[in-house]
C-alpha cells in the first residue's frame, strides 16, 4: 500500500523506514528536509524520556528506542555513543519510571553532586549527535528505496486518496494540519561550545541551576537549555546564551577555556500527550497521527516507528 509520510524529522524518517522494511511505499515529503527541522537538527540530545507520561504505551516506546540505540552504538553508527548522565536533584526523590530500562542505574554517591544539590542518579545513556545521525537515518531511509520531496504541503487532504494512507509526522506543523489546537511550539535554545572534552552528561531539571544540561559530542558540547511554551521566535538571545555558558561553567569548569562554535534555536512540538492513533476519513485507508513528542522525541521515535507500522498493517489488512 501506498504511505506517503509528511515530515523528514526524526520521527519522520523512523516511520517512513519502518514502514519501507514492513513493504510500504512510503515515500516522504517534508518543508525542511532532516538537518533543517526545527525540532530534530537542533536537539542535544540524549535518551532520556524525561518530560513523557510514565504510562505504558510511552514506556514501551521509550523501551523499544533504547534497544535500537544502544544496538547503534554497538554498530558503530554515526554520531552516537553510550556515556554516564546525572541528573542532580535539589530535595531527594523516588527513582525515575524509566530506572528499568535506563543500563547502569544508580543513586549518586557525594562525588557525582555539586553545590545545592543533595541528591540524584547516575545512568549510562545514548548521547545523539543529531546532524550526523539524521544523515545516516536519511541514507538508510533512501536505501531502502525511499525518497524525499522537499515541498510544503497546505492540508493532509491534497496528500490523501482512496488508495493512499497518509502518515502524518509534522512536528509542530501539525497544529495547522491536523487542526490541532492542543499542539503548540516549546521554544528551546542551545549553545554549542568547541575545544574541550567532557566524559559525562550532566542534566538539572530543579535546584539553583535549573534549567541546565551539557551533552559532550567530542570535542564539543551542547549546552542548554530553555522551554518557552507558545514562543515561535528563532531567532538566538545573547542574553540566554551568556546564562547558558556561566550555569553550565559551574557544572563543568573546562567549560571556561571553551568556545563558542553555534547557537540555535529549536521548536519542540509540544502537547499535553504524543498523538499516536489512526483517524478514519472517508473514502480513504485513512490517516495515522505519529506527533506531538515534545522534548522526548528522539527518545520515543523508533518506539513511535513500530506502533506506525501496527497501525499501518491493521488498516491495509
Ligand atoms: C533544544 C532541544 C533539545 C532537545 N533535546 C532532546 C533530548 O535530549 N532527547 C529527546 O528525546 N528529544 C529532545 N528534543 C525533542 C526532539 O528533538 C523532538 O521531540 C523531535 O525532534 C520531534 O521530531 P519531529 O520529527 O516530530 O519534528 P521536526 O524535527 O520538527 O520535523 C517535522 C517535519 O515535519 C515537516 N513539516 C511540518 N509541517 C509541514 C507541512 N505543512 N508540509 C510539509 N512538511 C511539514 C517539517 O518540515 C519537518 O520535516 C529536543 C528538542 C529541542 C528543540
Amino acid at each position: 500500500m501506498n504511505a506517503p509520510v509528511v515530515g523528514a524529522g526524526v520521527i519522520g524518517l523512523t516511520s517512513a523506514s519502518r514502514l519501507r522494511e514492513a513493504g510500504f511505499d512510503a515515500g516522504i515529503v517534508a518543508r525542511e528536509l532532516p538537518v533543517d527541522t526545527v525540532a530534530s537538527s537542533v536537539a542535544g540530545a540524549i535518551w532520556y524520556p524525561y518530560g513523557s507520561a510514565a504510562d505504558a504505551r510511552e514506556a514501551a516506546w521509550g523501551r523499544c528506542s533504547l534497544e535500537v540505540f544502544t544496538d547503534s552504538v554497538g554498530a558503530g553508527l554515526p554520531g552516537v555513543v553510550l556515556m554516564d548522565m546525572v541528573d542532580l536533584l535539589a530535595e531527594p526523590g523516588p527513582d525515575p519510571w524509566w530506572a528499568d530500562p535506563a543500563r547502569g542505574f544508580r543513586r549518586c554517591g557525594p562525588a557525582d553532586l555539586r553545590a545545592g544539590y543533595v541528591d540524584g542518579y547516575v545512568q549510562e545513556t545514548v548521547v545523539i549527535d543529531v546532524v550526523p545521525h539524521l544523515w545516516y537515518l536519511a541514507e538508510r531511509y533512501v536505501e531502502l528505496g525511499g525518497r524525499i520531496e522537499h515541498q510544503p504541503v497546505d492540508s493532509l487532504h491534497d496528500v490523501i486518496d482512496s488508495d493512499r494512507l497518509v502518515v502524518n509526522c509534522s512536528g509542530v506543523g501539525a497544529g495547522v494540519l491536523a487542526h490541532d489546537e492542543r499542539v503548540e511550539p516549546v521554544r528551546g535554545q542551545v549553545v554549542r561550545m568547541g575545544g574541550v572534552r567532557i566524559d559525562r552528561v550532566t542534566m538539572i531539571h530543579e535546584g539553583p541551576l535549573a534549567y541546565a544540561y551539557v551533552m559532550p559530542h567530542g570535542d564539543e558540547a551542547v549546552l542548554g537549555g530553555t522551554r518557552e511554551r507558545g514562543e515561535w521566535d528563532r531567532t538566538p538571545d545573547d542574553a540566554v546564551t551568556e546564562q547558558l555558558i556561566e550555569k553550565a561553567v559551574l557544572l563543568e569548569p573546562a567549560l571556561a577555556h571553551a568556545e563558542v562554535v553555534a547557537v540555535k534555536v529549536g521548536l519542540r512540538p509540544g502537547r499535553d500527550r504524543v498523538r499516536l492513533e489512526h483517524e478514519p476519513v472517508s473514502g480513504t485507508p485513512g490517516i495515522v497521527h505519529n506527533y506531538g513528542h515534545d522534548g522526548n522525541g528522539w527518545s520515543l521515535s523508533w518506539g513511535c516507528a513500530d506502533e506506525v507500522v501496527r497501525l499501518a498493517t491493521r488498516t491495509a489488512g
